[in-house]
């Protein structure tokens, strides 16, 4: 950035090797916010061979736990530090709004302390082999040399639910954010120098390259030093990096797209109406849709859907988008020229395929939003499954609308999408609650409440929305190997061969 070098490569920084460089677009403005160092295919071998180095050198991995503890925890304390700085990058680079990047900056901070407090009380298992002379135990070791790949929605966020459990189990690994939002990542690695310059982490430890994925994805992922590529991103870029992997039978950790359904019961209408037509509108319109696990499928009860579709739709209307920097904004814009482009493509095939447009479905006429990505909350009624608008991610400010006639119906629509990241659900009948959310296919369901995660609570998708889990105790052991030892201290022979 600004002329510094951005890649983090076996401790030192560099530029490119071919000095290449790539322009950083303010997408709520269309202005270059930064000019950045683009990474080469060459650049990418090199960080994997520094990671490889760092780990084979073994002096990283048997760091004790006590002291990887310590480290995340600092590391955590240096985010709170500069949360202000972080989150302005954030927002420059991706468009949310400032209030969103804090809170982004808290989530990754709380990342590391979750992980801090959880690889300090990991314990191995001993387990009884029904031989007194027999030690044997369970025993969990770093899985190696990772490469770690994250989206532009969350850049640092994403990046965060890898890097801290990669360090905490003694890995060691390559980041690449997206070549659209890399700023906020290469802050954290100037961050993450000085942490370590303090614990006297060996170089090479976390390594840092960003640039086109198309262009460095071989080099990354078709790469016999790597041990596991932790991934989040689209479906089609997930099924290139699976097939990359295996043909060295490296371990992958998916996480993908999602097709999210709201499925809305008529008895909210008996609780707090407010309330739910105000999760619905927040869970898909937040961030501009820009979400995984946004709810873009409203699934409603038939006798509230013309009334629940109003309520929703005078409150999409009254969204205020602008720059996220200014305090008055509600949301941002969407990433980039090329992905509005992606989503007003897909509000043509609504309207192309019968959907009716209730609201949006244009760029806002606001002249001081001209130079931005904006597009309007769009809501699509009288929607139904055989639509590429209801079955695609559009990952936009669009919501479809089906209606439902009974429980059961309500959930096979909801289950009926290749994806299974989220769901969320709305009733004031609490037995129906649980029934319907113990029905649905999908990796976090929300009952009477939308969007939230937790450090301690794992997450991912059933489906194609991935196979792997990030947060709580498995999203650790994604980068840990189980070993069993098995230690006879009587040995005798075994008697089975008698000459
Ligand atoms: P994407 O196009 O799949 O890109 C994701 C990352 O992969 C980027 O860093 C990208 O680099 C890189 N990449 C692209 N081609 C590659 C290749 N051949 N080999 C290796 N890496 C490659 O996804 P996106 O548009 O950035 O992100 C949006 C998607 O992420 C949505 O589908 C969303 O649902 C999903 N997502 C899922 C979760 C979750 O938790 N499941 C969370 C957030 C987002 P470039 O940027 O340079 O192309």
């Amino acid at each position: 950035m600004d002329g510094e070098p951005d890649l983090w490569i076996g401790g030192s920084w560099r530029h490119a090797s071919d000095r290449g460089t790539r322009d950083i677009v303010n997408p709520a403005n269309g202005s270059t916010a930064a000019v950045v160092d683009e990474a080469t295919p060459d650049d990418a071998r090199h960080a994997v061979a520094a990671a490889r180095a760092a780990f084979d050198d073994g002096a990283w991995r048997a760091t004790p736990v006590a002291e990887r503890a310590t480290l995340l925890n600092r590391i955590a304390d240096l985010l709170q530090r500069d949360k202000e700085d972080l989150a302005r990058l954030e927002t420059v680079d991706t468009g949310k709004t400032l209030a969103e990047s804090r809170i982004d900056i808290d989530d990754v901070t709380s990342v590391f302390r979750y992980y801090s407090r959880l690889i300090a009380v990991q314990a191995d298992r001993v387990v009884d082999v029904g031989d007194p002379a027999v030690i044997s135990r369970v025993v969990r070791e770093p899985i190696g040399v990772c490469v770690l790949i994250a989206p532009w929605n969350y850049p640092l966020l994403q990046m965060s639910w890898k890097i801290a459990p990669a360090l905490a189990a003694g890995c060691t690994m390559v980041a690449k954010p997206s070549e659209v939002t890399p700023l906020s990542t290469i802050a954290f690695a100037r961050l993450l120098e000085e942490a370590f310059a303090e614990a006297s982490v060996p170089a090479g430890v976390v390594n840092l390259v960003q640039g086109s994925g198309a262009a460095l994805g071989a080099a990354l992922t078709e790469n016999p030093a790597v041990d596991f590529i932790s991934f989040t991103g689209g479906l089609a870029t997930g099924r290139t990096i699976a097939r990359a992997a295996a043909e060295h039978v490296t371990k992958v950790a998916l996480e993908l797209g999602g097709k999210n359904p709201h499925l809305v019961f008529a008895d909210v209408r008996d609780g707090d109406w407010d309330t739910a037509v105000d999760h619905v509108l927040t869970g898909v319109f937040l961030h501009s849709g820009q979400v995984c696990s946004a709810g873009t499928r409203l699934i409603v009860e038939e006798p509230i859907a013309d009334d629940f579709v109003a309520a929703l739709a005078a409150r999409a209307a009254k969204i205020t988008m602008g720059d996220g920097m200014d305090p008055a904004s509600e949301t941002g814009p969407l990433v980039s020229a090329q992905h509005r482009a992606k989503v007003e493509s897909y509000v043509q095939l609504g309207i192309d395929e019968g959907a009716q447009l209730i609201t949006g479905g244009a760029r806002p006429d606001d002249p001081a939003l001209a130079d931005g990505y904006f597009y309007l909350p769009t809501i699509f009624d009288r929607c139904d499954r055989s639509m590429r608008i209801v079955a695609e991610e559009t990952f936009g400010p669009i919501l479809t609308v089906e209606r439902f006639t009974d429980e059961a119906e309500a959930v096979a629509l909801g289950n009926d999408t290749e994806y299974g990241l989220a769901a969320g659900v709305r009733t004031s009948d609490a037995a129906r609650g649980e029934r319907v959310v113990r029905a649905l296919r999908h990796g976090t369901v929300w009952l009477n409440d939308f969007g939230y995660y937790a450090a301690p609570a794992e997450w991912g998708g059933f489906g194609k929305s991935g196979n792997g889990r990030e947060l709580g105790p498995t999203g650790l052991a994604e980068y840990q190997e189980i070993k069993h030892i098995w230690h006879n201290t009587a040995p005798t022979a075994a008697g089975w061969f008698k000459g």
